[in-house]
């Protein structure tokens, strides 16, 4: 496997595989792959390992998945790590990415500083050419996009945003050494970013104010310190732990209640709840009773066993209804909590305030700061931007995907997207990418990635060990994907009105989904070598 680094006046590299992103999917599919002695290259946009844990620097920036479901399930790697908290912050998390490189040794195999601008495949070489913002281009035959949801921050189109005098960031890039104590600032969102910086700065700024569109119906994180020894005991169930966290719906350990609501005494339900609510985290949602989903009337009752809960914390009847509103704005758990930790205290600070944009718009920006369509103006030092990222087809607007007719793969999804499996997409042959598109949504985000990783690791050994030089999803897989897509979502209690961006069923039904297709001769793709290639499509 050559290790060298090419330049564009050098003649291409030819590998295996090349991997984008040196996250948890990136990361796992390259230990596979050279572990099956295929030659890969992992291309990563930043410096270091760690994906988003990299570049999210905003204070207060921490794992919401706890302990010790957010690591790699790689023996090598969770053998002699422990971890310090039960939610680590975003400085612990990177701390372990350089554990996984002491263990592992995978930098050798990464190009950092490399923002991939353009990936095509080419038809007759059946390889992609995928090429880097510094001209280094490499050939290799299978292509795989581990970039992850959240790689183009969001700004929103806010009237006259430049004319503001002060300082403007977004959460996806906090400048180090920002000071925020005894400041006037604003934080505009209040999704898993919004509320960590929320309740990390709130307490030390001169002044806040927070935009609220959508209220978050956070958690209680119930954070812990761990131990050690305890820690290092409890490894002997890390096999089980992760073959089980792929198990259940959303990549924990633990499942659903597997009782009604209705099967119960308010008693039963109430000390239930108080349970769930001590066990902290994501317990609430991911653990309730196994209608919470279903039955819109179950789902009240958790909200408002949540809605009490926050108004125990928050004194003030008007900041109650505008963070836990009597009437449920959307189904409890349908959009993903955040979970916090002093986040309601804060709103109990005379010097912090709520703008609900339901009620009342941004209506521009001015040189010192916000105006709102009541026209008061909001003076600020600080502005952040915690507007979250371009999801869905997002990345692939800076990063170009094309077939082999130069059609961009955003072209093809303009009238809705087609994918097979959230992995695969027909017209784009040996090309896969994970945690995108039509791929589970709501999980543990490293089991989930290693559901798609396993399988495409899978599946592209397949094609090498039988000398396939192309393997390619057909359209009537895709189609029937998108199907099972948009029923999925109709039957969901959190169905978008828009196109659904996610799988919305469990992620065991979605192993499941992609253990058959492997079982049944891999379903849905056509594989061919170089000469029959195009005969065979
Ligand atoms: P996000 O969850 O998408 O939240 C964005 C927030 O900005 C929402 O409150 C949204 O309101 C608001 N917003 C968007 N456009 C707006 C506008 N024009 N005016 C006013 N408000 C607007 O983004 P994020 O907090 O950056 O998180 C992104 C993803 O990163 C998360 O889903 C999560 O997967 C991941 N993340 C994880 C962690 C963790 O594990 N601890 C931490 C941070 C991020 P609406 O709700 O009304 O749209």
């Amino acid at each position: 496997m050559s290790q060298t680094t090419a330049h564009s006046t050098q003649t291409p590299e030819e590998l295996d595989v090349v991997i984008v992103g040196a996250g948890y999917s990136g990361i796992h599919q390259l230990y596979h792959y050279r572990k099956q002695g295929y030659s890969v290259r992992i291309l990563e946009a930043e410096s270091d390992l760690g994906g988003a844990w990299w570049w999210t620097r905003y204070p207060g920036a921490r794992v919401d998945s706890e302990s010790p479901f957010y690591q790699l399930s790689i023996e090598e790697v969770w053998k002699d790590w422990v971890w310090t908290e039960r939610f680590p912050c975003r400085d612990e998390v990177c701390e372990y990415y350089q554990h996984v490189e002491r263990t592992l040794g995978i930098k050798k195999n990464i190009r950092f500083n490399s923002r991939v601008v353009s990936a095509k495949f080419n038809d007759t070489l059946n390889r992609w050419v995928i090429t880097t913002k510094d001209g280094f281009v490499v050939h290799p035959r299978f292509f795989i996009l581990a970039i992850g949801a959240a790689s183009k921050p969001h700004t929103p189109p806010f009237a006259d945003f430049q004319s503001f005098k002060g300082i403007c960031i977004h959460t996806a890039s906090w400048p180090e050494g920002l000071v925020t104590k005894g400041k006037r600032v604003a934080v505009i969102g209040t999704g898993a970013s919004g509320v960590q910086v929320i309740q990390s700065i709130g307490p030390e700024v001169k002044h806040l104010t927070v935009f609220q569109r959508t209220p978050n119906y956070a958690l209680a994180m119930q954070q812990q310190k761990l131990d050690k020894e305890i820690q290092q005991k409890s490894k002997r169930l890390f096999p089980d732990m992760f073959r089980r966290c792929r198990q259940t719906p959303n990549g924990f350990s633990f499942d659903r209640y597997p009782k009604s609501l209705h099967a119960t005494t308010p008693e039963e339900r109430l000390l239930f709840f108080e349970d769930l609510w001590t066990a902290g985290g994501w317990r609430f949602v991911t653990n309730n009773y196994m209608d919470i989903f279903s039955d819109q009337a179950v789902n009240d009752e958790a909200y408002f066993f949540w809605r009490n809960k926050i108004c125990e914390r928050v004194h003030d009847p008007v900041m109650q209804e505008k963070l836990a509103p009597t009437s449920p704005p959307y189904p409890f758990g349908s959009k993903r909590p955040s979970l916090e930790i002093n986040y309601y205290d804060v709103f109990n600070q005379p010097n912090v305030d709520l703008v609900d944009l339901t009620q009342c718009e941004i209506s521009r920006f001015t040189p010192s700061g916000i105006q709102t369509a009541d026209g008061v103006e909001h003076t600020f030092d600080i502005v952040v931007l915690a507007t979250g990222f371009h999801t869905f087809t997002g990345p692939y607007t800076d990063l170009k995907v094309q077939a082999a007719d130069g059609t961009d793969i955003l072209e093809k999804w303009a009238n809705g997207v087609y994918s097979y499996l959230g992995m695969t997409v027909h017209g784009f042959p040996n090309f896969f990418y994970m945690y995108g598109p039509q791929s589970p949504g709501a999980c543990n985000g490293p089991t989930c990635s290693e559901v798609q990783s396993d399988w495409i690791v899978g599946c592209v050994s397949h094609a090498m060990k039988q000398c396939f030089t192309r393997i390619e999803a057909t359209r009537e897989a895709e189609i029937e994907y998108r199907r099972l897509i948009l029923e999925l979502n109709a039957r969901s209690l959190s169905r978008s009105t828009s196109e659904p961006t996610n799988f919305k069923g469990d992620l065991a039904q979605y192993g499941r989904l992609c253990l058959e297709v492997t079982d049944d001769g891999y379903r849905g793709f056509v594989f061919s070598s170089q000469v029959e290639s195009r005969a065979l499509l």
